[in-house]
């Protein structure tokens, strides 16, 4: 295709400039070093071959450090440079995407490059004169083979589903809200599309209206849905989170979105859980769809950029809960940290723990001390419990086990040496002291059957030896979570992680405050005072599910 011959090009090897380095494509166990080891023997070998000799020490260029881009790899830099002097006529590499991460702006700058000082790419399979067209059309494409993106679209393109999402068909099995999903007839092949629900797309048009022209959150989008008596699309009542998620859904103005993102395996608390992991940006594909828009690009695009003003409190954070995925209220959902901050970014409030859907089941809030105290004594008063274990693991039955273990143990030496002494006796010179042969082979046969019946007898008793609870194990593991809470410094990720080692759920309950009835002058107790008057804090009510 774009092979030409090196004869053509009279080259000797000091024109030649070669340049190596390691990328993601080589095998990871390889260190640089050997990679790049590899790759020059290869080099060395075709340039022997192809120009009589190997090309000087000089002209190689190796990059060590593995940058992104151009800018961040100094070698390739320093051979950029060269290649601008008249005396380089070619770049020796193992492939061209070794030259390039790919991107556009850096394939860009390359291709104009080696064009217009005439030198010429050379890897074993090819020569790329980039004076040609047809070569500069095949040195692109290699080139872009660096790029990972590309290399995996391109991958996938083969499979069918994506042919089909490409042509515009809708593969999901569940129609957004707004659409009904239908089939179409094309030719001889029935197509999965999206059809307007006029009825539902009314509200997804005010959804968006009411959010991008009219400035209304999230949340109170969801709560005019609800006292409008609209049904949610799921659940009894419109999750801000849903309509988020519907802002930003692409469908909307007739596209069709394809997530490369992989279902991924997760064991978490033992259990096995399918999950896929929500994609970053860019880590989907879009496509012109069949179906037809309900919104205007327009006011989408002005939603997107709302929203991206607007960024969740959450995004591209790591946990900053120390009970995220433990703690949850009474009425199923999960409960979650909040910070509250005043506008220099200082603390307005203790941070507090809040169920998901405080505004449906009303459970009351508690402090994040609160609970971490709580959570801190059920620790500390397992740690104390395992220690007393640990002192009093003095256990008969294993004491019992391991005597009986031992004097079986001593019986099979017994026998053994009862059976050595046997055959000695046997093999007497004097064949006068031995014994009738049907005689030693009846006492012989007696003995290796005593034997197996020891043996047996061991292998079972070893195999029933009580096991002692690893108290100690145990233990540390609590004190590992105890002092990781008692430590301000430490990152919440972290600490979750550790608790997680011993706690499985936790599940919280607290009544409603009430107003106060204590008679005048009493003592407050747990009353606090608020502008409504005074209120009778309820205590809370936990349920913690140990790891032990
Ligand atoms: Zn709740």
């Amino acid at each position: 295709m774009y092979r030409n011959y090196i004869s053509e090009y009279n080259l000797c090897p000091d024109d030649v400039l070669v340049y190596l380095r390691k990328s993601r494509a080589d095998d990871p166990l390889l260190t640089v070093e050997e990679v790049l080891s590899r790759h020059e023997s290869i080099l060395d070998e075709w340039a022997e071959k192809n120009l009589g000799a190997r090309v000087p020490e000089d002209n190689k260029f190796r990059e060590v450090v593995s940058g992104e881009t151009i800018a961040d790899r100094p070698e390739v830099q320093k051979l950029l440079r060269l290649i601008e002097s008249p005396r380089f006529k070619a770049v020796l590499v193992v492939e061209v995407p070794r030259l390039s991460r790919g991107d556009l702006e850096d394939a860009g700058r390359l291709m104009k490059l080696f064009r217009y000082t005439n030198t010429l790419v050379i890897t074993p399979q090819w020569i790329f004169d980039l004076q040609e067209e047809h070569n500069r059309d095949g040195f692109e494409r290699e080139l872009k083979r660096g790029n990972e993106y590309l290399e995996y679209t391109k991958h996938i393109m083969n499979r069918g589903t994506l042919r089909s999402v490409s042509e515009g068909n809708y593969l999901g099995s569940i129609a957004p809200y707004g659409y009904d999903r239908v089939w179409i007839t094309e030719g001889k092949r029935k197509c999965p599309t999206l059809a307007i629900n006029e009825e539902q797309a009314n509200v997804v048009r005010m959804i968006f209206d009411l959010h991008t022209n009219q400035n209304m959150g999230a949340i109170n989008i969801g709560h005019r849905l609800d006292e409008l008596g609209i049904k949610a699309p799921k659940g009894d009542h419109w999750s801000s989170y849903a309509i988020r998620n519907m802002l930003s859904n692409i469908h909307y103005i007739g596209k069709i979105k394809w997530n490369c993102r992989k279902t991924a395996t997760v064991v978490e608390d033992g259990e096995i859980r399918k999950t896929r992991p929500t994609s970053k940006m860019g880590d989907y594909l879009v496509f012109e769809g069949k179906h037809e828009a309900i919104i205007t690009e327009e006011l989408f695009y002005a939603t997107q950029e709302k929203l991206n003003k607007h960024p969740k409190l959450r995004k591209n954070m790591g946990v900053r809960n120390p009970l995220a995925g433990l703690l949850y209220c009474q009425c199923g959902r999960a409960m979650s940290l909040r910070i509250y901050k005043d506008k220099n970014g200082g603390e307005r409030n203790a941070p507090r723990l809040l169920c998901d859907g405080q505004e449906h089941c009303h459970v009351s809030s508690c402090l994040y001390s609160e609970m971490i105290d709580i959570v801190k004594k059920v620790l500390s008063d397992s740690i104390s419990d395992f220690e007393r274990r640990i002192d009093s693991t003095t256990d008969d039955a294993i004491k019992y086990h391991e005597k009986l273990l031992k004097s079986l143990e001593k019986k099979l030496q017994d026998i053994e040496a009862r059976e050595i002494s046997q055959w000695e006796a046997q093999s007497h010179p004097d064949e006068s002291q031995r014994m009738p042969p049907h005689i030693f082979k009846m006492l012989n046969e007696k003995l290796l059957k005593e034997k197996d019946e020891v043996k047996e007898a061991i292998k079972n008793a070893r195999n029933t030896m009580p096991t002692v609870e690893d108290f100690g194990e145990k233990k540390v593991r609590f004190q590992k979570a105890l002092d990781a809470l008692n430590d301000p410094e430490l990152d919440a990720g972290i600490k979750n992680k550790l608790l997680k080692d011993c706690i499985a759920r936790i599940d919280y309950s607290r009544e409603k405050a009430t107003r106060s009835r204590r008679a005048p002058g009493e003592a407050p107790g747990t009353t606090i005072k608020t502008a409504g008057g005074h209120w009778d804090v309820k205590p809370i009510n936990i349920d913690i599910k140990l790891k032990v």
